[in-house]
């Protein structure tokens, strides 16, 4: 492969304004040398084959949170009575998948991932399966490894088993483009000595890591009060008698600053339940947000305050979650989803929040955008932008057109790896 130009009717750089008429040099190992505009790059260039692209070209997608390992659940849970009878229903149906199902599953969506156009994920699995898919398919970032259990001895236990169930099945890790790092699932499912424990491991190892908080209102009236619906669910799903739990009476985002969750390198996801003041603290401690807008209206029809943090100015990241809430895993369709809900948000906001901002919450400055020394791999949507249409309003308006992948992120051959189902 030699270095490549191309030049496009719009350019989304993601860590910037996008602009009309520009041109993106890459280098033969796909790495950006130069992003500007057209007349200034490509006289610059003129010993490379110009490439002409009718449409726009991006970096490659961040999906900051998502759960491919869950991917067989697609329509197998409904939504729309809120997160008690939905992971009742989860948890319910989980284990009567065979493992040929989740296998298929998964692979289906990591080729989607790609096809979407997603260079990295945060994946979050309990049981390591889709690790290898999304090597296979080229996709990095975090693999967060969850730990819960609210039974404090049996708690620490996983952490350490954690440790050892990563060592067994991966005596070679499949890709350096994928990082391992346990993180807690919530703070009301995971005991809080074990969050502060796998926080501070996180902490010393230099990892990043990932928490659910804030979802929905059950989980506020259980920390706050020790009351609302998780607590029927305590009892019937764990056999625990709520009486006996011990509740911090704290605000989900005050409890998670007092267990050191407010940190750069971890992050928040969801928050679609937060309050102005939690929002604040947020913000102030400069913590990674991630929503998921298309799984919170699926659960619980709620939307996360994206006027909220923007105001306090707070950069969010986009995820979709898994296939049990969501219809795809195209977090592309989380960007136009906001678009359809938030029409003063400017589109090219909500795709940095699909590429660069995704790219920062997961610690990975190579990805998400084009400037020189980067790698994100480059895509495009060809079609005619209409006159004074911005290239991200036109991504969005496209949301469901092919995406082409210019420059590929290297695919990661595995040839050696058991099945990691
Ligand atoms: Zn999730």
């Amino acid at each position: 492969m030699r270095a490549r130009l191309f030049h496009a009717d719009g350019v989304i750089p993601g860590d910037g304004v996008p602009f009309l008429d520009g041109a993106v040099v890459v280098s033969q190992t796909g790495a950006i040398v130069e992003v500007g505009k057209a007349t200034d790059v490509l006289p610059r260039h003129a010993e490379l084959n110009v490439e002409r692209i009718r449409g726009v070209v991006f970096p490659g997608l961040i999906n900051a949170h998502t759960h491919v390992e869950l991917s067989a659940m697609r329509g197998k849970v409904p939504g729309g009575a809120g997160f008690v009878p939905w992971v009742e229903r989860l948890v319910t149906t989980r284990p009567e998948l065979d493992e040929s199902e989740v296998d298929e599953a998964v692979e289906r969506s990591a080729r989607d991932l790609a096809r979407y156009g997603t260079a990295a994920v945060g994946e979050v699995t309990n049981a390591l399966s889709a690790v290898g898919a999304l090597a296979r398919n080229g996709i990095g970032g975090w693999i967060f490894h969850e730990v819960f259990g609210v039974d404090r001895a049996q708690v620490m236990k996983r952490i350490e088993g954690a440790r050892s169930e990563r060592a067994e099945r991966f005596a070679s890790w499949p890709t350096t483009d994928l990082a391992y790092a346990p993180a807690p699932h919530t703070l009301y499912t995971t005991h809080p000595d074990a969050v502060r424990e796998l926080l501070a491991n996180a902490r010393n190892e230099g990892l990043v890591t990932s928490l659910h908080l804030a979802e929905h209102p059950a989980e506020r009236s259980a920390l706050e009060s020790g009351e609302g619906p998780l607590m029927g669910w305590y009892q019937q799903r764990l056999g625990l008698d709520p009486a006996k739990l011990t509740w911090p009476h704290l605000s989900p985002v005050a409890f998670a600053e007092q267990l050191g969750a407010l940190d750069p390198r971890v992050l928040l996801v969801h928050l679609a339940d937060a309050r102005p003041e939690e929002l604040d603290r947020v913000a102030e401690k400069g913590s990674p947000v991630v929503l998921c807008p298309r799984s919170n209206l699926y659960i619980e029809s709620r939307l996360p305050p994206l006027l909220a943090m923007i105001e306090r100015g707070i950069e969010p990241a986009l995820g979709t979650d898994s296939l049990a809430s969501n219809a795809s895993l195209d977090v592309l369709a989380e960007a136009r989803a906001l678009a359809d809900r938030f029409p003063g948000v400017p589109a090219a906001d909500l795709v940095t929040m699909a590429t660069w901002n995704g790219a920062q919450a997961l610690s990975r400055p190579d990805l998400g955008r084009f400037a020189p020394g980067t790698q994100p791999g480059v895509l495009a949507v060809e079609g005619k932008l209409a006159a004074g249409q911005g290239p991200a309003h036109f991504l969005l308006a496209n949301v469901s057109k092919d995406r082409r992948w210019l420059v590929r992120r290297a695919k990661i051959e595995t040839p050696t790896l058991p099945s990691f189902s």
